[in-house]
């Protein structure tokens, strides 16, 4: 039987919990739906990812409303993919950040990826009238962005790693707490998505410079909080497993169609059930065989070209 194309028919509403892992530090997760955060300065807050739409982030900010009522000075964009970035205006941010890289991104293909988010995750776009366009971050930056919290509760510092997930993911880091928001570069009990990465650079030079910041609470991308220097090091270690499993079969392999069958046989065991693995997978593989094959850039992904390589690899 043909699978049904991404995650079209997963209409079942996922259950949130808001997760406060230190004193104004806030994380909602999903069951494998996009998380979302929060952190509290001295008189202002900074909001972490901003859904897929208004709708959707209004959502969460009732429920962070429910324990504070700063306002809201920086919304944070870890990277360019709509089902992060299109809610934006909900959060009505004096700034809204992400690195240079997002910024071009955007411009480059923002639209396109628009289109293909909503026909693979419709869920996500909760009344997707509601999107003013596309979101355009304020300030930009190209290794580091330091926020100071104000009081004596210290600086929320925005790194950049090296390519990864996409070409410019940034991690927020609150040294004082030691908890890291990783964005999609780290994922914890939920599948990755690398239909825009670069493979070979983030499971290498990125996830090192990830993990040297010495976490001991990270909240990835997608999936549960990991709470303790052990819990951090098991998501940083499945997504760098993940990622040398694709890059050994698509490596070994011929055809893009023998690279699907082989890095899925060799993924299913331990990753099958995690949310997104299906959806996922023939775009990661896809993107994989071109990178191996000298395509440096992720090429754009619209709603096309998702549903041709679907019906290749998928059905
Ligand atoms: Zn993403």
């Amino acid at each position: 039987m043909a699978k049904p194309f991404a995650s079209s028919a997963d209409l079942a509403e996922k259950s949130q919990s808001l997760e406060v892992p230190a004193d104004g530090v806030y994380a909602l997760t999903a069951e494998g739906d996009p998380n979302v955060g929060a952190i509290e300065g001295e008189d202002f807050l900074v909001c972490f990812e901003a859904l897929a739409t208004p709708v959707a982030a209004r959502e969460w900010l009732i429920r962070l409303r429910e324990h504070t009522d700063k306002p809201i000075r920086y919304l944070v964009l870890s990277h360019y993919h709509a089902v992060r970035v299109l809610g934006a205006s909900a959060f009505g941010a004096d700034v809204i950040v992400a690195h240079e890289k997002t910024r071009e991104l955007i411009a480059e293909r923002g639209r396109q990826d628009w289109a293909s988010e909503y026909a693979r995750m419709p869920r996500l776009f909760k009344e997707p009238a509601s999107i003013p366009g596309l979101t355009w971050p304020t300030a930009t930056f190209s290794d580091r962005f330091t926020i100071d919290l104000g009081g004596d509760r210290g600086d929320l510092v925005l790194a950049y790693c090296g390519r990864g997930h996409t070409e410019g993911d940034l991690v927020a880091w609150l040294p004082r707490r030691r908890i890291m928001f990783a964005g999609d570069l780290v994922e914890s009990q939920a599948a990755l998505y690398t239909g825009d990465a670069f493979h070979r650079e983030w499971s290498s030079a990125t996830l090192d410079r990830v993990a040297s910041f010495g976490a001991e609470t990270l909240v990835g991308g997608r999936g549960a909080v990991a709470y303790g220097k052990a819990e951090v090091a098991a998501a940083i270690a499945q997504t760098r497993d993940f990622l040398a499993v694709m890059l050994r079969e698509v490596g070994a392999a011929s055809t893009l169609k023998e690279a699907f069958d082989r890095t899925h046989r060799a993924l299913e065991p331990r990753y099958g059930g995690w949310p997104i693995f299906e959806h996922c997978l023939p775009f990661n593989v896809s993107r994989l065989w071109d990178e191996l094959h000298g395509v440096e850039r992720p090429r754009v992904w619209t709603a096309e070209r998702d549903r041709a390589v679907w019906d290749q690899l998928q059905s």
